[in-house]
């Protein structure tokens, strides 16, 4: 993948960068290793300070900051803005609730009689992050904030297509007041990841993207003996049960389907609905889908803008005519649409089989997968039937089915009766191949830190 800024409203490549030599890269660790020592000097007020600059300055650019990202990847304006806000609400969380969460917290020492003991969190070093696109500030915010406000430092590998966002966020931290190096982007590609993960001096890497990407990277953190945290991808249930608030569950199941252009991890995916309810709900979906406005991501009132690359697109509609060659049926979209840009229609498909690909594999775009099942428990299994474990979502007014399903629903998070979303104060991950570790919450910041055990006879 090159390095550069292409607008998938019309293909236009707008900005190349070279990628930075193997000395530029050294010299970058070196200095997040040097801002390491720094940072973990300073005071978590200081450093709280700082975080609330880096917000100050989201919100007072959030606008510009937007109009960049839907440059860069085709989410729509108003999504990009509020982006920025949330990033900026991050931002304040981390620095406003840091004090407490990396507090020394007393501990029983039990048989083994201490006169004190407790458990003191602190930072580990420089931590690789290697991130994607579809929501390229708030994904590095979610390492980033609860990273610095610990005292680690951060290298940032950003995807290749989003190469001035990724400028804009070393930046931001710089102006807000952090260290020289406490927060570094590395224009590289993806083959440079194996180099800076077997450096000494990079301790822990975080990934968001792919399960392939997950897999290299965890090879080589492996061999290396470093922690990692992998957000992977996702196929999320969303379940529909006879007692739900029908027009309710279809609003939300569109907007669940089609945020961000349909380019979410957390993405409803495959729609569960139970047989007593379904051809209301298909009714009431299809017509909601339908009526969605694709178009330009900069124009007031677009709701869908085009995806963010040729070959996104291009994957997602293979995936939908290797459903209808196999016998699927297409309730609404599924055609190329002529003329510039990257868009792809709201599609649903029903009649789904496992041998389609759109059974048990993540699609990366507006296309929702309608199944119909006879009871819980085969919603259950039709639920659970993938490799990914990401969030999942159960739409029922019975208080013993909601029980039910937050206990049996595989996943890393379970929303009843609203959508599953990503909020600083709840932890964030997956499970199976959608990956391990947490983001987010006090949780999230502990994943890189030294977990360290203090005993004093
Ligand atoms: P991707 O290809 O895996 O790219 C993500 C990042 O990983 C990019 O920076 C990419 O760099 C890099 N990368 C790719 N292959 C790599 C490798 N072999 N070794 C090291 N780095 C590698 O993912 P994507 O297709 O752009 O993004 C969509 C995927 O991310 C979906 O599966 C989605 O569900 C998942 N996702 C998960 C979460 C979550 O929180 N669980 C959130 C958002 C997205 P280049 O750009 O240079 O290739």
């Amino acid at each position: 993948m090159p390095i550069a800024t292409i607008n998938p409203v019309n293909g236009q490549v707008l900005k190349t960068y070279d990628p930075m030599s193997d000395e530029q890269i050294d010299a970058a660790i070196e200095r997040a290793d040097l801002a390491f020592r720094q940072l973990r000097g300073t005071t978590i007020a200081q450093r709280g300070q700082w975080l609330t600059a880096a917000a100050d300055l989201l919100d007072a650019e959030r606008d510009e900051t937007a109009r960049l990202m839907t440059t860069e990847m085709g989410k729509t304006y108003a999504a990009a803005k509020a982006e920025v806000t949330k990033c900026a609400t991050a931002c304040r969380f981390y620095a406003a609730n840091a004090e407490q969460m990396l507090a020394d917290e007393p501990a029983d020492a039990g048989a083994v009689k201490a006169t004190r003991a407790f458990i003191r969190y602190q930072p580990i070093g420089a931590v690789l992050a290697v991130m994607p696109w579809n929501f390229p500030l708030w994904q590095v915010m979610r390492f980033a904030a609860p990273a610095l406000m610990a005292g680690n430092t951060g290298l940032l590998k950003h995807a290749s297509n989003v190469p001035q966002a990724a400028l804009y966020l070393e930046d931001l931290f710089r102006r807000a007041g952090f260290p020289e190096g406490a927060f570094t982007t590395l224009l590289v590609g993806s083959d440079a990841v194996d180099r800076i993960l077997r450096d000494p001096r990079v301790r822990a890497a975080t990934l968001t993207g792919s399960e392939g990407a997950g897999r290299s990277i965890a090879q080589i953190a492996g061999r290396e003996l470093k922690k990692t945290v992998l957000e992977l991808g996702g196929s999320d249930p969303f379940v529909v049960m006879p007692s739900a608030d029908l027009d309710q569950a279809a609003e939300v199941a569109t907007t669940a389907r089609c945020q961000n252009n349909g380019q979410s991890c957390i993405a409803a995916k495959r729609f569960i609905v139970h047989t007593d309810i379904f051809d209301a709900f298909a009714q009431k979906f299809t017509e909601r889908m339908c009526a969605l406005r694709v178009g330009d991501p900069m124009e007031d009132g677009t709701e869908i803008g085009p995806l963010a690359t040729e070959r996104g697109r291009d994957e997602v509609h293979a995936q939908v005519r290797d459903a209808v060659d196999k016998g699927a049926t297409v309730l609404c979209g599924g055609e190329l649409p002529s003329g510039d840009g990257w868009y792809y229609p709201p599609t649903i498909v029903t009649d789904l089989r496992p041998e389609m690909r759109m059974w048990s594999e993540e699609v990366f775009g507006p296309v929702a997968g309608l199944f119909r099942v006879s009871s819980y428990e085969e919603a259950i299994e039709v639920a659970n039937g993938t490799k990914f474990g990401l969030g999942s979502n159960a739409w029922t007014r019975d208080p013993q089915e909601q029980e039910r399903f937050a206990t049996d629903l595989d996943a890393g998070s379970v929303f009843i009766n609203g959508m599953t979303t990503s909020f600083p104060q709840l932890p964030f991950g997956g499970v199976k191949n959608s990956g391990y570790g947490r983001e987010l919450s006090a949780l999230g910041m502990r994943e890189f830190c030294n977990i360290k055990t203090v005993w004093m006879g």
